[in-house]
């Protein structure tokens, strides 16, 4: 179907005389319903199993996905390979006896994982803490654009530091601290275990609460019990933690309770810059063992190179890894994420194609970024972004999605992470032209900007767009368009079925596409350097070559 759509576009290409600004048009009609649908119906199919890293569904996922590249037009971005080798270490954790908290004059018994969630993601067979000392490091963050460093005066090293979930922004109402109920990269849980690690302590564990967390206990206490999936670390690279995890709230009030302290008060307290950390006189003991497992996964990109600067390039992403196969719902067992992530690689690739259609090559170079292991904790990406390949290191833009609903036109373009960088203006304006607007994902204290693949290349500074069509159907409204997608996440997200149906609407995702594909033909053809905002986390990093 493709070499036929692309013979035909050639064939237009020979009769029209093109202007840049008409052959963008002409390439932007070359992404279709049609083909997103056959792609979301293939990736979705029970040959694929379910796309799991490590499994025979791998090699269907990442084949199919070269050759499919190769068909568009592009070429293998690493050397002569699409492939790049993610090494990974899978460390199962298994937490021996009890947890044992000595507070004030009581001594605690803690269970995991209903009391405790706790993993090690250190390379130690096994780790044992004998009354490490507790310390209160209010929110865990040092953040120098806003003079905010809740490790000042503490010392953490070869301690358990505890810390609350979320940024002081949440909790005040007050839109200036931080930004306000919008959660920064601060307030993520991978950010303490990581500035954590950077100050030393031994052990890190965060007190559980749902509305600053974005999901409820159940989710650390069911993902401290699968094994943990790392990118393998660099040799002589920084350690993390020997200990992570969560506490639950009730375990949390009930050490602190018993040291003379109440969360409550210690979290309104420590939401001011003056607030320091403090030892409240509580101690943890414990035993872990960990076994180790290495494995390696491939990530897939392919490049349509720039006629002029070919070494300025953007990135459009989408992972390609799920589930595989598992735990049998109502008589399927097959995860086969149609919409995590099938719909979003569809639209990656027409994009794709779109620029391959072009009569006139871009004097940039355009990127399709196929990430492994997304699910697993962004490990593909950000193994990519710590291992640009040679001569493409400097990354102008990242353009990447995550479950395209496709439920139809939209009227929104919503934007995950809105306000960092200048692409969502340069999105604004396509979106005019569709007669749609851009707003803000609606719940913004989940900090979904940090949990897709785009994120990895943010960290180092690359100006990255997560954008769909997502909140007002133009047929059937915000509603219906919120039902649609509680629905999804209830009866499909992460369950086998999320499978290909026929009913399935693609008209917004090629919308959503044709917009993302405007916005990245104006900086491929130009030498726009889109911006991060004044304000955002991520406007004093530089990329690599920038
Ligand atoms: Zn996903």
């Amino acid at each position: 179907m493709k070499n036929t759509l692309l013979s035909l576009a050639a064939a237009l290409a020979i009769v029209t005389s093109c202007t840049g600004d008409y052959s963008y048009k002409r390439a932007a009609k070359t992404i279709t319903a049609d083909e997103l649908r056959e792609y979301t119906r293939l990736l979705g199919d029970d040959s694929f199993m379910g796309r799991k890293p490590f499994t025979r569904g791998e090699e269907v996922s990442v084949n199919y996905l070269a050759k499919e590249l190769a068909n568009i037009g592009f070429s293998p971005l690493f050397g002569d390979s699409w492939f790049q080798e993610v090494p990974m270490v899978e460390i199962t954790t298994k937490v021996n006896g009890k947890v044992v908290i000595n507070s004030g004059n009581r001594t605690l018994e803690l269970n995991a994982p209903d009391d405790i969630a706790i993993e090690s993601p250190s390379m130690m067979e096994s780790v044992k803490l004998d009354e490490v000392p507790l310390v209160f490091c209010g929110f865990g963050i040092i953040a120098p654009e806003y003079g905010w460093n809740d490790y000042e005066g503490v010392d953490v090293k070869g301690k358990c530091a505890v810390v609350l979930i979320n940024d002081p922004g949440l909790y005040t109402g007050d839109s200036t601290l931080f930004k306000g109920r919008r959660m920064t990269y601060y307030g993520r849980w991978t950010y303490k275990y990581e500035e954590a690690a950077r100050q030393g302590a031994a052990a890190i564990l965060i007190i559980h609460e749902t509305r600053g967390a974005g999901y409820d206990y159940s989710i650390p206490r069911k993902s401290s019990l699968s094994p943990g999936l790392f990118m393998e670390q660099p040799e002589g690279g920084a350690l993390p933690c020997q200990v992570t995890g969560w506490l639950s709230a009730g375990a949390a009030a009930t050490i602190f309770n018993a040291a003379g302290y109440d969360i409550e008060k210690l979290r309104t307290e420590a939401c001011h810059k003056e607030y320091r950390g403090f030892e409240p006189g509580a101690s943890i003991s414990m035993m872990m063992t960990n076994s180790f497992q290495r494995n390696s996964s491939l990530n897939v990109a392919g490049i349509l190179p720039g006629s002029v600067r070919p070494e300025e390039c953007i990135v459009i992403s989408a992972h390609w890894d799920h589930f595989g196969i598992g735990e049998t719902e109502k008589g399927d067992s097959i995860y086969n994420g149609a919409v995590d992530n099938g719909t979003s690689m569809a639209w990656a690739l027409e994009i794709g194609e779109a620029f391959s259609s072009m009569k006139k090559r871009p004097e940039r170079s355009v990127i399709l970024f196929f990430p492994t292991a997304e699910e697993q904790g962004l490990l593909g990406s950000s193994w990519f972004a710590a291992n640009l390949p040679d001569r493409h290191e400097d990354l102008i833009a990242c353009f990447n999605n995550d479950m395209l609903l496709p439920i139809g036109r939209m009227r929104d373009i919503m934007v995950t992470g809105y306000g960092q960088s200048e692409l969502e203006d340069m999105l604004a304006e396509a979106a005019v032209k569709q007669d749609r607007y851009i707003m803000p994902d609606p719940h913004p204290e989940t900090g979904m900007y940090f949990r897709s693949d785009h994120f990895p290349f943010a960290r180092i500074g690359v100006p990255s767009l997560f954008a769909r069509g997502n909140c007002d159907s133009r047929e059937y409204g915000k509603t219906w368009a919120a039902e649609q997608e509680q629905l999804f996440l209830t009866e499909r997200y992460h369950k086998p079925a999320d499978n290909y149906y026929p009913e399935m609407d693609f008209d917004g995702i090629t919308e959503d596409a044709r917009a993302v594909f405007e916005v990245a033909w104006k900086i491929v053809t130009s030498d726009l350097r889109p911006a991060w905002k004044p304000g955002s986390e991520f406007a004093n990093i530089r990329s690599p070559k920038q």
